[in-house]
């Protein structure tokens, strides 16, 4: 039965359900980080500057220029190649590194051209190194800035690392920052939903490398720890050329599209570019088997192990048809490539840009789980990858948004009875905490598990169709459009959503957010 979605969800399957997880062992608290290295001021134009920075190496990685976007144009479908001429700060990362023959080792070298694209100068670069909160180890060394030995200090165990800039970085100065990394995969499901893992001989590669966080006007570089129970990347949009030398016979597949390979000494050498995009993803397994379809301009892959091909051809249609629909209720998805990934994560699914990936133990056509979540994690390449938001603090903008965009979903393929289904399905997971008042715009952290689940994803889908309601279908509809373009490949908050959607209704919202949305003093 097509219709057997509407299963009433299990409660255990109502946790489970976390479209990304982050992972904090024994889960320490939010860690109020104490910075030495601090924010200054900028200093008035016609003030000498601090000491020059040295000059800007040139890319050691890769032979490409900084600056040479063309190359990532084959990535974009014709129609959305403009957007290379967008973000002239966006960082560029040119990564280089080796996975071992057992899966569970990673050796890389990383280079990042950053652009202070802030309104104050920057005493320090931050990175997060988040495999040493998911369950894994990484290790940094030989760390430069413009081919100069850095200063740099470890936080929140080790997941932050802050490179001091050996004078201020004014905004619209660049810098390039070198190092080398290693990382220990975790082999089995730990705290951290198995989102970085090698497991059942499949490596998933999930935040493995050094990767610059979003600095926020707000709470300034975004360095806490948090809840296992969300997500853990806030970053802004970059471009990555990757090169990635894994054992020959490995399927491997990663965001962004490969650009060469090479077979040799029973290794494969493979290149992606990648962006824009807000992270690199890649996954990679000698049991894959491999499925595509074309959506106008896209490929949609989808990867599972070979003995369940007839699940992976289905993981292929929900794909296909939720790219459809959200193509048409937003736009078109601006990539060639997306990719479907059965692994063997505990979260129902989890989001890259690029990539979806859905849990190996949904892959049941009697499961109605495997097609809510991968729906709905196709959906997430519109609301976190192409338009972003800080999905720590407020989470319900990319995965409230992305509930309700999962009942457009079944609207489309089923009907409305379909689209009345999932939001009773969604009204049931807030049911489950009591249909608690508790607002949707709070961080990750101010929920429990349960609360995390019934609020973000139940009452947040319920809010969506509450605000279609109030909006009128037609003005709700210029209201999905206008704030996908508004903050494409940008960030949005929850003043901007409000805002596009009062400009698209002529209507004053405050009243409804301040009954669903706004934190209650
Ligand atoms: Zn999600």
């Amino acid at each position: 039965m097509k219709r057997s979605h509407i299963i009433l969800l299990s409660a255990v399957l109502a946790l489970l359900f976390l479209a990304g997880c982050s992972a904090a062992k024994a889960p320490p608290p939010p860690v109020a980080m104490e910075k030495p290295l601090t924010v200054t001021t900028v200093p008035t134009p016609d003030l000498p500057t601090a000491t020059p920075i040295p000059a800007l190496p040139a890319p050691a990685l890769f032979d490409t220029p900084w600056d040479d976007r063309a190359i990532f144009a084959p990535g974009l479908i014709p129609s959305q190649q403009d957007a290379l001429k967008e973000l002239p700060g966006a960082s560029v990362y040119h990564i280089d590194f080796s996975v071992s023959d057992d899966l569970t080792h990673v050796m890389g070298k990383l280079e990042v051209r950053y652009t202070n694209t802030e309104d104050v100068a920057l005493n320090e670069v931050v990175f997060r190194l988040f495999p040493n909160i998911l369950d894994g180890k990484m290790t940094v060394s030989d760390i430069t800035v413009n081919g100069q030995t850095a200063q740099t200090m470890s936080e929140a165990y080790d997941s932050v690392l802050l490179v001091a800039m050996p004078a201020p970085l004014q905004p619209g100065e660049q810098v390039v920052i070198a190092m080398d990394y290693e990382v220990a995969v975790p082999t089995t499901a730990g705290a951290n939903y198995a989102v970085l893992a090698s497991m059942d001989d499949i490596l998933a590669l999930a935040h493995a490398y050094p990767m610059i966080p979003a600095y926020d006007d707000v709470i300034g570089w975004y360095d806490d720890v948090p809840p296992n129970y969300g997500d853990v990347t806030y970053s802004d949009t970059a471009y990555y050329l990757v090169r990635a030398s894994l054992p020959a016979g490995q399927v491997v597949q990663a965001s962004g599209f490969e650009i060469d390979r090479d077979e040799k000494d029973g290794r494969q050498i493979i290149t992606w570019a990648a962006g824009p995009m807000r992270d690199f993803y890649l996954v990679s397994s000698a049991r894959y088997r491999v499925m595509e379809e074309k959506v106008g301009d896209t490929v949609v892959r989808a990867y599972a192990p070979g003995e369940l091909a007839s699940e992976n051809e289905l993981a292929l249609q929900y794909a296909v048809d939720a790219l459809k629909t959200f193509n048409q209720a937003y736009d078109v998805y601006p990539f060639t490539e997306l990719d479907v990934v059965g692994t063997p994560t505990l979260a129902g699914g989890v989001e890259y840009p690029g990539v979806i990936v859905v849990a190996l133990s949904l892959y049941d056509p009697e499961q109605p789980f495997f097609e809510v979540a991968t729906a709905h994690e196709v959906g997430h390449q519109w609301f976190y990858s192409v338009v972003g938001n800080d999905q720590i603090h407020h989470p319900w903008l990319d995965e409230s948004l992305t509930q309700y965009n999962t009942a457009l979903y079944f609207g489309q393929v089923y009907g409305p009875e379909g689209y009345r289904q999932e939001l009773a399905n969604q009204q049931r997971r807030w049911d489950y905490i009591d249909d608690a008042d508790i607002p949707l715009d709070l961080p990750v952290s101010a929920y429990d598990e349960a609360e995390y689940s019934g609020i973000i994803y139940g009452r947040g889908g319920v809010f969506f169709d509450k605000l279609r309601q109030k909006m009128g279908d037609n003005a709700f509809s210029k209201f999905q459009k206008a704030y996908y373009h508004t903050y494409k490949w940008g960030v949005a908050t929850t003043d901007s959503l409000k805002r596009v959607a009062e400009d698209a209704c002529n209507c004053d919202l405050t009243p409804m957010f301040e009954e669903w949305v706004y934190p209650k003093d």
